[in-house]
């Protein structure tokens, strides 16, 4: 898996290390420099090792010391585990089903992990903390040392952020982003001794401050969306789009006060000027034929007025009145 971040177990290195370097002044020294949890402690050991032994400064300098140094490890997973320990103990719980055929053994270990399972379940159906036993022992050890660190607040608007120091030594503890400049609250998720001062000194649940690998950083959760404010709103201006051809709208024209003598057109093929009174629908587009002869009628007839009913040559009733 190219992704997937590597550990070597440092068990088996130890015991290359041993069979190659015979001083016994060195032989605990990797188990020493792999629990650094700090890099500036590591480089400081690596360097009194190489003013003792060159060759076994670089025969270690020769691993990548992102898989076998806790300063190096990944926050992610919250597992410092230095050995293998883990893998060997799932070998041989599997190891007789390793022997059948693969799909009797799948079902098997799906069996015999869904057993593991429900069994811790109903181990810690009744267990009132909030932490399993195990690690509620590991932080009962802890409580004690911790009383022997000063924590002192720094100044930060939360009040939780402390320098916890003593005879000399001084790590910064930041209850927010979860953080403890010894490194170890961050690789395992479970709290140290320096970050129980500095939970103390709140009078805080220890408990609550316990990290997970199932439950992520409370500080590295995306914050949620701001409430969208009149001043945080911002409204862009709309773009510019191009509307299809559509013919100019009438104007709106006052009404005429005095309409005087309406424009003939009969004779006249000028073009007239347009009048402001008159729409210039009106004067091109005429609602009936004009008949020769007849004069014009007023575009706008006169309410009282009748309108004179058209005649026509082929009517028999006008030529007998004739
Ligand atoms: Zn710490």
């Amino acid at each position: 898996m190219p992704q997937a971040r590597h550990r070597n177990c440092v068990m088996h290195m130890w015991k290359n290390f041993i069979n190659r370097f015979k001083d016994l002044y060195i032989k605990e020294v990797v188990w020493e420099y792999a629990r650094c949890t700090t890099v500036a402690k590591f480089k400081n050991c690596m360097e009194r090792l190489k003013a003792v032994n060159q060759r076994a400064w670089e025969y270690l300098s020769k691993f990548e010391q992102e898989t076998w140094v806790k300063a190096y490890f990944s926050h992610g997973p919250k597992v410092d585990n230095l050995t293998n320990n883990m893998c060997e103990m799932f070998n041989a719980k599997i190891i007789n089903y390793r022997s059948k055929p693969i799909l009797t053994m799948c079902e098997e270990i799906r069996c015999y992990l869904m057993r593991r399972m429900v069994n811790h379940k109903r181990v810690l159906e009744n267990h009132p903390g909030k932490l399993a036993p195990v690690l509620q022992k590991r932080m009962d050890i802890l409580v004690t040392p911790s009383t022997k660190w000063t924590a002192e607040w720094v100044g930060d608007n939360e009040r939780k952020r402390f320098e916890v120091s003593r005879k000399g030594s001084k790590v910064d503890v930041d209850l927010i982003k979860y953080t403890c400049s010894c490194n170890r609250w961050q690789l395992t998720g479970m709290l140290c001794t320096l970050a129980l001062a500095a939970i103390g000194k709140r009078h805080d649940k220890a408990e609550d401050y316990v990290l997970s690998a199932a439950a992520p950083n409370p500080a590295n959760v995306a914050p949620a969306p701001t409430r969208v404010t009149r001043s945080t709103l911002v409204i862009a201006p709309p773009g510019a789009t191009v509307t299809p051809f559509r013919p100019p709208a009438p104007t709106t024209t006052p009404p005429c006060k005095a309409p005087g003598k309406a424009p003939s057109m009969v004779n006249n093929t000028s073009r007239p000027k347009p009048s402001k009174c008159i729409p210039k629908q009106k004067i091109f587009r005429p609602s009936a034929p004009l008949v020769q002869g007849q004069s014009s009628t007023p575009l706008v007839a006169p309410a009282h007025q009748e309108v004179p009913q058209r005649t026509t040559p082929s009517d028999p009733t006008s030529r007998e009145s004739t």
